[in-house]
């Protein structure tokens, strides 16, 4: 939603920007066994560009769907990219497709070729002859390498001056050669002044209390168009303005925002998850985190190793799902255990000191909880979850009641608000 929003937005701001179609190649995205996550990638990508994206389309399997499709989106479009059909099989049929398009023909490319062999040798492998497929481009193509995959993309520029990009489909190819050739390409040749944008990462303010936070303040920066994302329980706000807007008047847009938003941005960047903005705020302090997670069951483990370097900041984590395990490895009291059950604000707490201590590190996190479906009462329902943080602040203990929408919702939402905790409780000290 919020990228056809953002397209929307700019679309309105820039009726004269140049244009882009993304095509998506593939049985199994017509079949649904596959969702096709490459177009919405290149759409989000070619808009943060500054392209207009006019369509989208997916074709099948057949030389003719695809080269019907090229042939619509060359038209329609100043950039064209495609993604799928490169493989070595016989259901990859874009370069052929491309060809016919474009009234040329495949020949075997001896580059192209000499690219796919060298994948092989250096796997140690000696290529397939259905390999050589991979190597039959439209005679006029140049080529795409492909530094993670065998197959290398290709590109064409068509007698109207239209470019297209045709592109593998495995995604984090297809990523790779977008960083790589594309956008460099696009960026260099083609001039397009990329909008401004800015986007903050948020927790703990809903889209409808940004909107009141933030809505006359931009308003009051002309040209600065205010756009919102949910994610739950993450909320993003983004400032978008076209290339037209002078920088300054953007960039105190963008201040103003900050200060509104204070603690409650834990990002300025897309690729900056909530994890990675506590391992830099840890590594900063020279400090280190244990887990102990009953309800989450390593959740909170996963979200923190997801980051690069994560050995850096997190020590260890403690899966303790019995009241044994509780006590065992973490120290928690059968008394208290007892006295309040294992879903309690004082077992959190006692669970985050245990954790800290086993680690002999500086911060521990405990959560415990009722995931549901079953396991709730009335005291305490389903989707009732301790978090307790403990660390050189002291300790702090949180009861959250949430929406009984399923198990992993449940989790989910632990796991963030745990971190976001934790991340409160640093900030607390710097
Ligand atoms: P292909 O290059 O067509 O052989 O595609 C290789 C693999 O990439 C397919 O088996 C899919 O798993 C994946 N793939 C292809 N197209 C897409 C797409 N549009 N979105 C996401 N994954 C895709
Ligand atoms: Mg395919």
């Amino acid at each position: 939603m919020y990228q056809r929003l953002e397209a929307g937005m700019i679309a309105a701001m820039n009726d004269a920007s140049a244009t882009a179609f993304v095509v998506s190649q593939g049985e199994e995205l017509l079949t649904g066994q596959t969702v096709d996550t490459n177009s919405a990638w290149l759409c989000g990508k070619l808009t943060d560009l500054g392209f207009r994206v006019v369509g989208a389309a997916t074709a099948a399997d057949r030389t003719d769907a695809i080269a019907d499709v090229l042939t619509r989106a060359v038209a329609s479009a100043d950039v064209v990219v495609c993604t799928g059909g490169l493989g070595p099989t016989e259901d990859d049929l874009t370069a052929e497709a491309a060809a016919i398009a474009f009234d040329d023909t495949v020949a075997l490319n001896p580059e192209a070729l000499e690219q796919v062999e060298a994948k092989y040798r250096a796997a140690g492998h000696t290529m397939a002859a259905a390999n050589r497929r991979q190597a039959m481009l439209p005679t006029r193509a140049f080529i795409v390498p492909n530094g993670r995959g065998t197959a290398p993309g290709f590109g064409v520029t068509t007698a109207a001056g239209t470019r297209l990009f045709c592109l593998p489909g495995v995604p984090s190819e297809m990523k790779a050669m977008w960083h790589e050739v594309v956008r460099p390409a696009l960026v260099e040749e083609g001039g397009v002044a990329a909008p401004r944008r800015f986007l903050f990462r948020v927790l703990g303010r809903g889209e409808s209390q940004l909107q009141d936070l933030l809505g006359d303040v931009i308003a009051g920066f002309d040209g600065v168009v205010l756009g919102f994302r949910t994610a739950m329980p993450e909320n993003q706000v983004k400032l978008v303005a076209d290339p037209e807007v002078p920088a300054d008047r953007f960039d105190a847009a963008v201040d103003a925002v900050r200060l509104l938003l204070g603690k409650d941005a834990f990002s300025e960047d897309e690729d900056v998850s909530l994890a990675a903005a506590i391992g830099e705020l840890l590594v900063a302090r020279g400090e280190r985190l244990a887990l102990a997670e009953s309800c989450t069951g390593g959740l909170i483990g996963h979200l923190c190793v997801t980051e690069p370097g994560s050995s850096r900041w997190l020590e260890r984590g403690f899966v303790t799902y019995s009241n044994a395990a509780k006590v065992s490895e973490l120290g928690v009291l059968e008394s208290t255990l007892e006295a309040q059950g294992a879903v309690a604000e004082e077992i959190a707490v006692q669970m985050a000191a245990g954790a800290r201590e086993a680690g002999g590190v500086e911060w521990g996190i405990g959560v415990t909880g009722i995931a549901g479906p079953g396991g709730g009462t009335e005291a305490k329902p389903v989707g009732t979850v301790c978090v307790g943080i403990d660390g050189p602040a002291g300790s702090r203990v949180r009861t959250l009641f949430l929406p009984a929408r399923g198990r992993d919702m449940v989790r989910r939402f632990s796991a963030v608000i745990a971190l976001d905790m934790l991340r409160r409780q640093i900030l607390r000290l710097n």
